[in-house]
């Protein structure tokens, strides 16, 4: 079994002598490794294109790097757009797969000429009125029931509040032909962080099956199937990590199998919107020990709280965590490892065995290059961190300022608090 990487102590040293923990790092070599596996799997298809979910790390720079390697983006909101419009995606290369999605985002995305992924079948009048309806569009689809590989529950589609039901896609994709639109996408997102190398085959072969469904009932065209994201990674040191060179062929084992011969559009393009397989073992949030207390429990208290990672607090999710400078030491101490806020549920770690900690020691919380800093929030006056890249010649720089008082207090006007 492979270690997770870690970053190195002295390169730790060097950056905190400029820009204080917590910070958030990035490494551009693992980014742009894990962004060629990803197109080599799927290699076999030529249209094939990965479409970064911009939420799961967003910032202009990590996504500079991404478009560098070939990649488009996938936004769901406007100042996601907006993101993408500055680091200079545009048409093609957007993705707009939201929800509940106002007026002004769909405008903006078609001034964009990003590829529309509609949500639900009362946006398609919503969309016609507002940016109006393009040549090719993308549709959402929701099974519904549960989405089972093998016999185990991978996720709940019928819980879920995405996408069109069965009998919508026939009806939408029928009232979009009559008002001209030409070729069709389909697209699905029924689980989240499967590290099954089924998960999406057999979401493929559900997907792939559905859109020959429609080609025959109604005769569209096709131009996309879009796999979206959802691809995990292993959180947990012992836990497998997906096999993307596997996962790639399998899927093109159905692509042969159903599509191909099925013929519903020319060049069919597969694509993905993944973005924790992406990113997430790219990142480490980097914090200090600077409390420790021993009460009920055994404490570490950190410069970092869940306002900078959430999702320990959120959904009890393991973060990994490395004592730097100590990673042969033995684990032979039990700690809850904490952070600031007024909420018991601000914790990195509860009953973690790790080496002795000692004041100043730095700590790596790994796997958070993904939905780390993006979900983080202002909770307590908590301001959030600096983002840091780790360059591939070993230099970093940072590429987002942490927050001060001065940004968390904006939006007020103190010239004015009578009421
Ligand atoms: C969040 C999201 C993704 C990325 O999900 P990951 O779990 O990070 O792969 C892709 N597509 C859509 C529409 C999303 O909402």
């Amino acid at each position: 079994m492979m270690g997770k990487a870690v970053p190195l102590l002295e390169t730790i040293r060097k950056i905190d002598a400029e820009i204080p923990t917590p910070f958030h790092l990035y490494s551009e070599k693992g980014l742009r490794e894990r962004a060629r596996a990803l197109q080599g799997a799927f290699s076999w298809n030529t249209g094939y294109k990965e479409y970064f979910a911009v939420k799961a790390t967003p910032n202009p720079v990590i996504l500079n790097i991404l478009r560098q390697e070939g990649c488009g983006v996938d936004c769901s909101s406007l100042t996601e757009l907006m993101m993408a419009e500055r680091v200079g995606f545009s048409g093609d290369e957007i993705m707009f797969s939201s929800n509940e999605t106002p007026a002004e985002e769909f405008e903006y995305a078609r001034r964009l000429n990003a590829i529309i992924n509609l949500d639900d079948i009362t946006h398609i009048g919503f969309l016609e009125k507002h940016g109006g309806l393009p040549e090719k569009i993308c549709l959402r689809f929701n099974p519904g029931g549960d989405f089972i590989i093998g016999n185990a529950v991978m996720g709940r589609p019928g819980d879920a509040k995405f996408g069109f039901t069965r009998a919508q896609l026939t009806e939408g994709i029928r009232r979009l032909m009559e008002k001209g639109v030409k070729r069709f996408g389909l697209h699905s997102f029924l689980a989240s962080n499967m590290t099954d190398n089924d998960y999406y085959p057999t979401m493929a072969r559900l997907l792939f099956r559905t859109a020959v469904e429609l080609h025959r009932e109604l005769g569209a065209e096709f131009f996309m199937l879009n796999l979206s994201g959802g691809v995990g990674i292993p959180y947990r040191p012992e836990e497998t990590p997906v096999d993307i060179a596997l996962v790639g062929e399998r899927v093109r084992g159905a692509f042969e199998e159903i599509v191909a011969p099925a013929g519903i559009g020319k060049d069919v393009r597969v694509v993905t919107e993944l973005g924790r397989y992406v990113s997430g073992p790219c990142g480490w949030l980097i914090t200090r020990a600077v409390h420790e207390k021993n009460t009920h429990k055994h404490y570490i208290g950190v410069d970092a709280c869940a306002a900078n990672l959430m999702r320990p607090a959120m959904y009890g999710a393991y973060h990994h965590i490395t004592v730097l400078g100590k990673e042969n030491a033995p684990c032979d101490h039990r700690y809850d490892v904490v952070g600031s806020l007024c909420e018991n549920n601000d914790k990195f770690a509860v009953d973690r065995m790790l080496p002795e900690i000692e004041m100043g020691d730095y700590l790596a919380i790994h796997d958070t290059g993904a939905h780390g800093f993006s979900m983080g929030y202002n909770y307590n006056g908590r301001l959030r961190s600096a983002e840091v890249l780790l360059r591939e010649d070993g230099s970093f720089r940072q590429i987002r300022r942490a927050e001060t008082p001065a940004d968390y207090f904006a939006t007020l006007d103190f010239d004015r608090i009578e009421p």
